[in-house]
C-alpha cells in the first residue's frame, strides 16, 4: 500500500509555518486517547510513526507525513493536534481551537478528515464542534470507531447503526448542497478490524 510508504515530512505550531500546499492531504483529527496515533501506525505499517506527535509539549502541534513512491510525491498525510486534553491550560486551549479551525477551514488542498471517535463514547460535544467547523466546507468526514474490540458484536452493531444515523441528521442539517456524504466504520488498531476500508477511503481522496 501507498501509506506504507508515509515518512515523516514536518512539524509545525503555527499557520505561518505551513508547508506550501500543492499536493493533496487528509488528516486525521480526534479527542486524546481516541487511538489516533496507533491507528496512523497500523494503517502506514510502522511502529512509532505518529509517535513524535505524543512527545510532551508536542501535543499541539501539525504533523505532516508525506507519502512518496517511486521517487513522486503523491500528498500528506496530517496528524492534528488531539483535543480534550483535561490538562491544558485556558491559553493553550485556545492555541490550539485556532490552530485546528484555520487549518481545517483554509487548506484548499485538504481532500478528507477522518475522525476518530472511541467506539464506547463517539461524538463527543469536542468531536461536534469541529464537525460544525468542516460543514461550510463541505470536506468529507469519515469516521472510524476506533477500540471496537472492546465491543461485542452486538455493541459494535449498534454504535454503528446509530453514528450513521447521527451522521445523516448532520448532513441534512449542516452540509451544503452536493457535498460528499459522512461516511462511518467500525475499527480495531488491535485486533486489525476496518484497516481496508479506512484505507481505500485515505487513497480515494488522495487520488491514489
Ligand atoms: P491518541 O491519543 O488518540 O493518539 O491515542 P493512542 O493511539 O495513543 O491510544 C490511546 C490508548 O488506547 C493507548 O493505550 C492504546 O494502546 C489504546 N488503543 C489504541 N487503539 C486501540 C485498539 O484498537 N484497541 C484497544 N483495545 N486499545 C487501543
Amino acid at each position: 500500500s501507498t501509506l506504507h510508504q508515509a515518512k515523516f515530512f514536518t512539524t509545525v505550531n503555527d499557520l505561518h509555518s505551513l508547508p506550501a500546499y500543492g499536493m493533496p492531504e487528509v488528516a486525521f483529527v480526534g479527542r486524546s486517547n481516541a487511538g489516533k496515533s496507533t491507528a496512523i501506525n497500523i494503517l502506514c505499517n510502522q511502529k512509532r510513526l505518529a509517535f513524535a506527535s505524543k512527545t510532551p509539549g508536542r501535543t499541539q502541534h501539525i504533523n505532516f507525513f508525506s507519502l512518496t513512491s517511486k521517487e513522486t510525491l503523491h500528498g500528506y498525510l496530517v496528524d492534528l493536534p488531539g483535543y480534550g486534553y483535561a490538562e491544558v491550560a485556558q491559553t493553550s486551549k485556545h492555541h490550539w481551537q485556532q490552530l485546528l479551525a484555520d487549518y481545517l477551514v483554509n487548506r484548499p488542498t485538504l481532500k478528507g478528515v477522518i475522525l476518530l471517535c472511541d467506539a464506547r463514547r463517539p461524538f463527543t460535544e469536542l468531536d461536534q464542534q469541529l464537525m460544525d467547523w468542516l460543514a461550510p466546507t463541505g470536506i468529507p468526514i469519515h469516521t472510524l470507531l476506533t477500540k471496537a474490540d472492546k465491543l461485542t458484536r452486538s455493541e459494535a452493531a449498534q454504535v454503528l447503526q446509530a453514528g450513521r444515523a447521527f451522521l445523516k441528521g448532520r448532513q441534512e442539517s449542516a452540509a451544503p448542497e452536493g457535498a460528499a456524504p459522512y461516511t462511518i466504520q467500525l475499527f480495531s488498531s488491535l485486533k486489525r478490524v476496518g484497516l481496508e476500508e479506512a484505507e481505500a477511503q485515505i487513497l480515494t481522496w488522495l487520488n491514489l
